[in-house]
């Protein structure tokens, strides 16, 4: 299978070294030049639970790529979608999106570029970190889910599916790919945003009597939305993963409190922010996701100042 990655940091270079693994003809798209320059001339080195290595791969910006392709993995941050499937707009040509971008809303971004039937989305608990130029790890691989957006079975689901298990990703077909994401951006919604503003981590929100009542007014808040949009995304399981974060995730800085520190715009648009504009659509009042909106706007206006 031919297969670009758009988007290249962190989750990009690890999902498409473990598909190169598999056999995939993959080339890595960045307008990071410093990381496609190290990629190219020095390999791409990873660091897995399975052992580091360095990966010779090919990479190149979006403006210089060629199609066609089977599939082109979108690994942006949901704020760069727009520009960078408009970058590669003429060599899409039919190539499926899967996008395991982290929020709501991302088959309706993409949309925007392509038929809709060609749309695969998903969600992944699978950590990775973007060290350097030409340097990625990720430790503690948990299962990815996907599906058609449209919800349609498809034979490319099996064919992703396998090429992801064979470089070693556990590769789940979802039908209720819906609300798989709404349960994960739920859990984000809740742990992100408050350990950016508390400057902390999931097991400090977890020890924090205030903490808990906070991300449960936001679960119970984002949960209302989903079940109002027709998405039955369980809450029993978003308290699940949170407990889970407020036991192990005790030293981990969630990616929004990175991003605030360093003066990098956040994805809070695509978390809170969605479910703010969509409880809006439906008449549900929702004043704690509308608070950390606006105090994480806040942060990042002040951290210009910093
Ligand atoms: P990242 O910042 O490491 O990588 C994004 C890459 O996109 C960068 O290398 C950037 O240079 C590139 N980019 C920006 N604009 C571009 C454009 N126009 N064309 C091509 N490339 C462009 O981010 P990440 O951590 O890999 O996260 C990517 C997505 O995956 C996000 O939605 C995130 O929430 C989600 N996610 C991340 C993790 C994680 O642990 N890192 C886990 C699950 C989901």
């Amino acid at each position: 299978m031919k297969v670009a990655v758009l988007g290249a940091g962190a989750m990009g270079s690890v999902y498409g070294a473990r598909l190169a693994r598999a056999g995939a003809d993959v080339t890595l798209l960045d307008v990071n030049a410093a990381h496609v320059d190290a990629v190219n001339r020095d390999g791409l080195h990873i660091a897995l639970d399975e052992g580091a290595a360095v990966l010779p791969m090919r990479a190149m910006a979006p403006k210089a790529f060629t199609g066609p392709v089977d599939l082109i993995l979108l690994f942006t941050k949901v704020f760069h979608t727009d520009a960078a499937l408009s970058a590669i707009a003429d060599q899409i040509g039919d190539a499926w999106i899967l996008s395991l971008q982290n929020g709501v809303g991302n088959a309706d971004r993409i949309a925007a570029h392509v038929d809709r039937a060609k749309i695969m989305i998903g969600m992944t608990m699978t950590p990775a970190e973007f060290l350097g130029p030409g340097r990625v790890a990720s430790h503690g691989a948990a299962t990815t889910d996907f599906y058609t957006a449209e919800g349609q079975a498809d034979p490319m689901l099996e064919q992703v599916a396998n090429l992801l298990q064979a470089g070693g990703v556990t590769a789940r077909i979802t039908p209720e790919i819906h609300a798989a994401i709404w349960e994960k951006a739920t859990f984000n919604c809740a742990l992100n945003p408050l350990c950016a503003l508390s400057n902390g981590t999931p097991g400090g929100v977890g020890a924090s009597p205030e903490g808990r009542v906070l991300a449960d007014a936001v679960v119970r808040e984002a949960i209302a939305v989903a079940h109002a949009c027709g998405v039955a995304a369980s809450r029993a399981h978003v308290d699940e993963l949170l407990a889970h974060a407020y036991a192990h995730h005790l030293m981990h800085e969630p990616s929004m409190l990175q991003d605030l520190n360093a003066r990098r715009r956040t994805e809070i648009d695509a978390l809170n922010g969605a479910v703010v504009a969509l409880a809006e659509r439906h008449a549900i009042p929702v004043p704690t996701n509308q608070m950390i909106v606006r105090l994480i706007s806040l942060a990042e206006a002040n951290a210009r100042f910093r």
